[in-house]
Formats: C-alpha cells, structure tokens, sequence
C-alpha cells in the first residue's frame, strides 16, 4: 500500500514549495496538480477558434493528452508530448486555470489521472481539493494558508526575481478574485478537510513551516506504524 500526503490551500500559500521540500526529504513523487490544469489552460489559451472557453473545453478536451514526468524529482508536465512547465508558469495562464477548473469534465479527467498516480507510488500531491475529493483516505493532510496580502508579496518578489514586471495591486486583486472562484464553484471546492492540519504560514518562514508540517507527518506515520 503506497502512502499519499495531500497538501490544499490557496495560491501563492507555499504550497508547492513546501510539497517540493517534504517529498525531497520523505523520498516521495511530488505531484503538482495545478500545473495539470495549467497545461489544460495553456492548450485552451492556445486555440485561435471563435467561442467561449466552455465551448473550447467541450470540443478539444479528448483531444488533450496530459502527462508528467520526473527529472532528478523535478516534475515537468508534458501536453500532448511537449513539455510546458515553463509557459504554464504565466499569470494568464494560472488565472484561465482557476476559470476552466470549475468544468466537470475537466476535473474528472484530472482526478483520474491524479487518483492513477497516487496508486502507483508514494506520494505529496499538492492542490485545491486533494484532501477532500482526491484522495480522501490520505496518510496525512495539511491545509496551509497565509494572508492575502503576504502571498500577494511572496507572488510579487518571485515576480520580481524573474525580471518580470509586476504590480503588487493586481497581484493581490487577483488573488483575491481568485480564491472566491476556487472557493466558491459547484465541484470540489477549495475547503479544508475536518481531517487536516492547519498550518498558517502567515508569519513563518520556509523552515519553520517545514519543520511544523515534518512534526505533523512524523507523528502520524509513527502512529500507523
Ligand atoms: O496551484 P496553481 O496556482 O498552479 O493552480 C492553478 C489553478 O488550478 C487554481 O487557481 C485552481 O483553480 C486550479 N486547481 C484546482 N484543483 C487543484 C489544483 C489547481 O482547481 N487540485
């Protein structure tokens, strides 16, 4: 039986740094599936074709092939054979994400491909509804959080280091329009499990969150063993 960590929360909370770190350290396969609905955004945004992005989905998602592979554990994820874990990075394309992940057909497919994964290895899966929905019998779930403001900052400074210009304004207004679309659609909203952990990274640097979430996981394996 492969064991599966699930780490939710909004964006810019840390969450894929953090799933990043642990499964370094606890030798699991990170999984992150925002990067999957990023790769559909990207395919989507991609399409010259008149419609709405609805239509979009409606006609083109069978044709979407998604994969991820990993290289020294860094995950790429590959659309249709290419690998894009560079352009899906874009803030245009994380904003469609969160527009085509309130699309059942979507997630469905997503899920599955997600569920797949998790039966095959050990794993961190980080997301929106991973806890809730995906693998709801996971080892061990954390829901980490921070303040909008903070995470529109640590958006902005990542931004920044890229060269890229950024406005800490739109940044955070985005934010925002963001977590109320994740938070509020029909399907898997994003909300924390009553089994998970609340960590809030508000005023904890890297390590300090690292080293509360390694507490949490410890204590659970120790516990099942
Ligand atoms: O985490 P990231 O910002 O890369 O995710 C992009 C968007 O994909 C999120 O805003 C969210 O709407 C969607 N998403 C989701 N379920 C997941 C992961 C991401 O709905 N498990």
């Amino acid at each position: 039986m492969y064991k599966s960590i699930a780490i939710d929360g909004p964006s810019g909370s840390g969450k894929s740094t953090i799933a990043r770190l642990l499964s370094e350290k606890l030798e699991f396969l990170y999984i992150d599936t925002g990067a999957m609905y990023r790769a559909i955004a990207l395919y989507i945004d991609r399409l010259k074709s008149e419609g709405s992005v609805e239509t979009k989905i409606e006609k083109h998602l069978e044709d979407i092939d998604i994969a991820i592979r990993h290289e020294n554990g860094i995950q790429k994820i590959c659309l249709n054979g290419e690998d894009v874990s560079d352009d899906i990075r874009q803030e245009a394309i994380g904003n469609l994400a969160s527009v085509i992940s309130v699309n059942a057909n979507v997630r469905e497919k997503l899920v599955a491909l997600q569920r797949n994964i998790a039966k095959k290895h050990n794993v961190v899966m980080d997301g929106r509804d991973i806890a809730t929905t995906v693998l709801p019998n996971a080892d061990v779930k954390i829901f980490l959080t921070a303040k909008p403001h903070t995470r529109a900052l640590r958006r902005y400074k990542e931004l920044l280091e890229k060269g890229m210009e950024a406005d800490i304004n739109d940044i955070e207004a985005d934010i925002i329009k963001r977590d109320e679309r994740d938070m509020n659609r029909e399907i898997s909203p994003l909300r924390q499990a009553t089994d998970a952990y609340v960590v809030d990274s508000s005023d904890k640097d890297l390590d300090d969150t690292l080293t509360e979430i390694l507490f949490y996981v410890k204590r659970k394996f120790d516990e099942r063993s």
